[in-house]
């Protein structure tokens, strides 16, 4: 007795909207996906070095002393509305047109350390699964 196996696949592609102008970035349309990840180097920094600076190191860590309460915002741009200009770290959408480019860069960004003071899985959430809430 064979069960029939149910193939989920979708057809929709991921499509991200402007942070800024509010409008969808088509496909074919310039724009980047982005965090100033020098922010997120320092609030990586600034936390590391409270964990580090713990007066009596021998009393169990204060959660809220070392987890960040203040993310640094990824957003989606058109290149004509971007404010950053390319300043901080960055994907163009163009790269981002199938589900599995949204995944290897989820895998690719899984290694950065700063990745944790940013809002990156809140982000991904917001711009591709907006019916959610
Ligand atoms: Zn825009």
């Amino acid at each position: 007795m064979s069960k029939q196996i149910e193939q989920k696949w979708t057809i929709v592609h991921p499509e991200f909207r402007c942070d800024m102008c509010g409008g969808r970035i088509l496909q074919g349309e310039h724009g980047y996906v982005q965090v100033d990840d020098h922010r997120a180097r320092d609030l990586q920094n600034k936390y590391r070095s409270r964990q580090v600076s713990r007066q009596f190191p021998w009393e169990p860590i204060n959660l809220a002393l070392v987890e960040p309460k203040e993310f640094v915002k990824w957003q989606a741009v058109h290149d004509r509305c971007d404010p950053m200009k390319l300043a901080g770290y960055f994907f163009y959408t163009t790269d981002l047109q199938t589900f599995e480019e949204v995944l290897q860069t989820n895998f690719h960004l899984a290694q950065k350390k700063w990745l944790a003071y940013t809002d990156w899985p809140h982000f991904l959430q917001r711009q591709l699964a907006p019916y959610d809430g």
